[in-house]
């Protein structure tokens, strides 16, 4: 279990058959309704079990279910709306509680959808990605996409608690576990030149889905995500820094068109390991970090199942215009997250373009 402080206080507890656990779940359920939100590939496989989970934890709870259809694409306003309506539906009062069972994509609309409903009720995130795992189900950022670009519509909504059932990972896609991982490398490249040894050792058990090297790296990448968030919930300072590869990943994946399903776009964890790479050579072209450490982080992230070089057919300078739309950017120069040392990163603001572009050309 780890702890996370900030703007509100919430477990996250990671570890196998914590969705059929009714014991866990009872200590921050309350109130009568449930609505379990979950996705065209997930509901079918775990929402049945959640679902007796409940009743088991609760004696008298009303559930009911809200799926869409899976994929990035589902991320709008209107499936916020029909999950809105579910909830009507459901009659569900202030003390209601939504279930988010799913990846990503999920817990954004999900949390989002609780931070509305009656101007704010419970979610409990049950993350069934290892990207959610690791990354969006802890730290309360929620939100969906609009036609003008992703994340644009959100709130800051911390969930009452995270259960991440280990498990579940092994109906998670290779890809898909992939695409996570490169979310556990972004916290060895900023926080801790330890964990990317660690990484480094471990990189075939993990590729491969071992059980045990996945709950120590999901374990560990939590503890990164819950002392930044503890230490800045709402990305005033050091929270940025968790967008190391994002810039880069974020202006991949909107020149690409966002991956759909069947799709040879790469997801998001994909163009973000892309995208760590690039920002690590941006930091050698700077003189921050040395030409080798960037190469080594290539060769982790490929042994792991990763690209590391730009789709074919992406333009440099499409890719640039995009950065400057990028919501992280700023007024006066492009802002990067780049290495000091690999290990260590620090915000870097005025970044010249012509050494963004050498980059992107030369990847
Ligand atoms: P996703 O939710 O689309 O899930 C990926 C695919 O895996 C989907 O097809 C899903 O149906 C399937 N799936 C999920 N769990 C499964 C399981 N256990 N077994 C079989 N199939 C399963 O994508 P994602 O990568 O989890 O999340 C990406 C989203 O997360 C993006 O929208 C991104 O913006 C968001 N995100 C948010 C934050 C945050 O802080 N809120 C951080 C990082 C990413
Ligand atoms: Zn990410």
């Amino acid at each position: 279990t780890v702890r996370v402080e900030g703007e509100r206080l919430y477990d996250i507890s990671i570890g196998p058959g914590l969705l059929a656990d009714p014991v866990r779940i009872s200590h921050v359920l309350r109130g009568r309704h449930a609505l379990i939100v979950s996705d065209s590939n997930v509901a079918p496989l775990y929402a049945d079990r959640v679902e007796q989970t409940l009743h088991a934890a609760r004696a008298g709870m009303q559930v009911a279910r809200f799926v869409m259809p899976a994929g990035e694409q589902e991320k709008t306003l209107s499936r916020f709306c029909q999950c809105l309506d579910a909830l009507a539906t459901l009659g569900a009062t202030r003390d209601a509680t939504v279930i988010a069972l799913g990846g990503g994509v999920i817990g954004d609309l999900a949390g989002f959808a609780a931070a509305c409903w009656m101007r704010g009720i419970d979610v409990i995130q049950m993350p069934t990605t290892l990207l959610a795992m690791v990354d969006s189900s802890v730290g309360g950022k929620t939100g969906v996409d609009l036609a003008a670009g992703k994340n644009l519509v959100g709130a800051f909504h911390a969930p009452r608690a995270v259960i991440a059932d280990t498990t579940v990972l092994r109906t998670l896609p290779p890809r898909e576990l992939c695409a996570g991982l490169a979310e556990v490398v972004k916290y060895g490249a900023v926080f801790g030149a330890d964990f990317l040894g660690w990484l480094e050792s471990h990189a075939s058990a993990l590729a491969a889905g071992d059980d045990f090297a996945l709950t120590e790296a999901i374990a560990r990448s939590c503890l990164y995500k819950a002392e930044v968030v503890s230490r800045d919930p709402y990305e005033h300072g050091e929270r940025a820094l968790l967008n190391f590869g994002h810039t880069f990943g974020h202006a991949i994946e909107a020149e690409q068109g966002y991956a759909g399903a069947g799709s040879q776009a790469l997801n998001h964890g994909e163009a973000v390991a892309v995208g760590m790479v690039l920002a690590a050579r941006l930091s050698s072209a700077l003189g921050r970090a040395s030409a080798a450490d960037a190469q080594r982080l290539q060769v982790l992230l490929q042994r792991l199942g990763l690209p590391t070089a730009l789709p074919a057919g992406l333009d440099p300078q499409a890719l640039l215009a995009r950065m400057r739309l990028d919501k992280k950017a700023e007024a006066g120069g492009l802002r990067f997250i780049l290495w000091d040392h690999a290990g260590l990163a620090s915000v870097v603001r005025g970044v010249p373009d012509e050494l963004v572009l050498d980059v992107l050309r030369a990847a």
